[in-house]
C-alpha cells in the first residue's frame, strides 16, 4: 500500500550536495523533521573531491591527503608553486559519505530512506516527491540534486564545453612520486584533443591518481585517455605497464559551459549541486560552492526564514568565465598561453582566491593583467561588457513547469511531522526507513 508522510524538509539525492545540506542542518541544530532519500547509501569510491581551503577547513580531518606544493607546466614554463594561504585537499567519496551518514544516524530528526525517486511536484505552499514504488513524501521544501529541471534549455548555452577525464590510481613497484607536490596541470602539447592536461595526486611515494583531463565539447573513447596516461607515465616517471598495478579508475564529465543557472525546479523545490548550476563553469570545481550555499541555507532554516534561492555568481565572475570559455572553445593554442601566463605571473593563492570568487575588483584586475590578453580582447568584442546578459529568465520560478496537482489530492489529510499520528505512520512504514543497523552495514 503506497504511503504518504509529511516532513519539514526533504533532501532528494545523498551525493555531494544532498549530504552537505543535511550535514549543515544537523551542525546548525535544525530541529525540523528531515527526510534524506537516495537510491543507495552505499559508500562508493567513484570520485575524489579536491578543493582548496584554509587549514581549519571543516573537512580537513577526513582529507585523504593535503598538499602545500603544486607543480604547473605549460609550453616552456614549468614551476613548483608553493601555497601560502591555502591547502589543497583531497577527500575520498567513501570517507565523505561515511562521515556524514554517521553524523546523520545520530540525529533523531533525520530519516534516511533508500528508494528510487520518480518525480517532484509543488504548489505555492507544499512540495511533494513521488517514488518509483508510488510512495509520496510531502514537505515545506524539497532540495533536489537529481533531475535537470524541465525548463532548462541546453540550446541556450553559448559554449557547451565539458571537462572530461579518466584517471587511474596506480601502485608502483618503485617509489617514484614526490608525495609533497601535486601536479595541478601539466598541459599537453598535443593540439588534437582540445585544451588538455595531466593532473597527478600523489598519495604516497608509490601510489598516485593520474588523470588525463580535457576541456572540449565531446568526450573521447576511453582507450584514448588510457593511451595518453600510459605515455605520460613512461615519459615522466619511466614507468611501463609492468612497473605498476591499477587499483581504481575514475571517469567524469563535468559541465563547464555557461549553462543557464537553474536555481528552482519549481516553487518550493530548490536545485542543488550540478543540476543547480553550482559548478564553476571555467574550472569544474563544485565542492566548496555547494558547502557555501548549504551553510547559508541551514542558517536561514534554523532562524525559521525561507531558504535563500541558490544564487548564480555575480555578473563580474560570470563575465570572466564567459570570456575564458570562449577562448577555450575556439582557440586551444591561446588557451595554453593564457594558463601559462596566469601561473607564471600570479601567485597561486591569488589565483585560487580569484577562482573562489573572493577577490575584490582590484585583485581581479591584477589577475587578469597577468594573463596573455589578445584572446580576451577578441572575446570582449564578441561579448561586450555590461551589454552581455545572462539567463535572467531562469530565475523565474516554475517557468514552463506544470504543477502536478494530482499528487496533492489528499494533501490536507496528511499530518504534520510533529503530529502524534505521524510518528505512528512512521512506525508503520518503518521498513521503508533505512534502519540504523542496516546503515551500519552499508556504511562500513
Ligand atoms: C569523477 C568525478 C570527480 C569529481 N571531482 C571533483 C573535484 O575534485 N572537485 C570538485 O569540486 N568537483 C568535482 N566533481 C564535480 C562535482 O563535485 C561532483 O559531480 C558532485 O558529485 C556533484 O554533486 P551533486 O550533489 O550534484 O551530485 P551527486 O554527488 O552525483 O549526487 C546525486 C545523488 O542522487 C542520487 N540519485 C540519482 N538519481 C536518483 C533517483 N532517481 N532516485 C534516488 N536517488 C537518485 C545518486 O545516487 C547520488 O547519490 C567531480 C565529478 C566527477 C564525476
Amino acid at each position: 500500500m503506497p504511503e504518504s508522510k509529511r516532513y519539514d524538509i526533504i533532501i532528494a539525492g545523498a551525493g555531494l550536495s544532498g549530504l552537505s545540506l543535511a550535514w549543515h542542518l544537523v551542525k546548525e541544530n535544525y530541529t525540523g523533521q528531515i527526510l534524506l532519500i537516495d537510491n543507495s547509501f552505499a559508500p562508493n569510491n567513484h570520485k575524489t573531491w579536491c578543493f582548496w581551503g584554509k587549514k581549519d577547513h571543516p573537512f580537513a580531518d577526513i582529507a585523504h591527503r593535503t598538499w602545500k606544493n603544486s607543480h604547473f607546466s605549460a609550453l616552456d614554463f614549468s614551476s613548483e608553486l608553493s601555497l601560502k594561504e591555502h591547502l589543497y585537499f583531497c577527500v575520498k567519496e567513501s570517507d565523505y559519505k561515511e562521515t556524514i551518514l554517521r553524523t546523520l544516524q545520530k540525529a533523531p530528526n533525520v530519516d534516511l530512506l533508500e528508494e528510487s525517486i520518480l518525480d517532484f511536484s509543488s504548489n505555492s505552499s507544499k512540495a511533494a516527491l513521488i517514488t518509483k514504488d508510488s510512495n509520496t513524501y510531502l514537505a515545506d521544501y524539497i532540495f533536489q540534486s537529481i533531475f535537470m529541471p524541465s525548463h532548462y534549455d541546453p540550446s541556450a548555452r553559448k559554449y557547451p564545453l565539458i571537462q572530461h577525464f579518466l584517471g587511474i590510481e596506480i601502485k608502483t613497484d618503485e617509489k617514484v612520486f614526490d608525495k609533497k607536490t601535486f601536479t595541478l596541470m601539466d598541459v599537453d602539447s598535443d593540439f588534437n584533443d582540445g585544451f588538455a592536461f595531466m593532473y597527478v595526486l600523489p598519495f604516497k611515494k608509490n601510489r598516485a591518481l593520474v588523470e588525463y583531463t580535457i576541456f572540449s565539447a565531446n568526450p573521447l573513447i576511453k582507450k584514448h585517455y588510457k593511451k595518453k596516461i600510459r605515455s605520460y607515465l613512461e615519459e615522466k616517471y619511466g614507468l611501463t605497464k609492468e612497473n605498476y598495478s591499477i587499483k581504481r579508475k575514475e571517469y567524469g564529465e563535468i559541465p563547464m559551459d555557461d549553462r543557464p543557472h537553474t536555481p528552482l525546479y519549481s516553487s518550493r523545490i530548490m536545485n542543488l549541486g550540478t543540476v543547480g548550476g553550482f559548478t564553476k563553469p571555467s574550472t569544474g570545481y563544485t565542492f566548496s560552492r555547494v558547502h557555501k550555499y548549504s551553510k547559508k541555507c541551514a542558517q536561514a532554516l534554523v532562524k525559521g526564514v525561507n531558504p535563500p534561492t541558490p544564487t548564480a555568481s555575480s555578473y563580474r565572475f560570470r563575465y570572466y568565465d564567459l570570456l575564458l570559455l570562449r577562448v577555450l572553445a575556439t582557440n586551444v593554442p591561446d588557451s595554453r598561453k593564457i594558463f601559462r601566463s596566469l601561473f607564471k605571473n600570479s601567485p597561486i593563492d591569488r589565483i585560487f582566491k580569484f577562482l573562489s570568487e573572493e577577490t575584490n575588483f582590484l585583485e581581479d584586475l591584477m589577475v587578469l593583467a597577468s594573463c596573455y590578453y589578445p584572446p580576451f580582447l577578441r572575446a570582449l568584442t564578441v561579448h561586450p561588457p555590461l551589454i552581455t546578459q545572462f539567463d535572467k529568465d531562469y530565475l523565474a520560478p516554475s517557468k514552463g513547469k506544470e504543477l502536478k496537482e494530482d499528487y496533492f489530492e489528499d494533501f490536507e489529510h496528511v499530518p504534520n511531522s510533529s503530529d502524534e499520528d505521524s510518528s505512528q505512520d512512521a512506525e508503520e512504514g518503518s521498513e521503508k526507513i533505512v534502519q540504523k543497523d542496516r546503515l551500519n552495514e552499508t556504511v562500513s
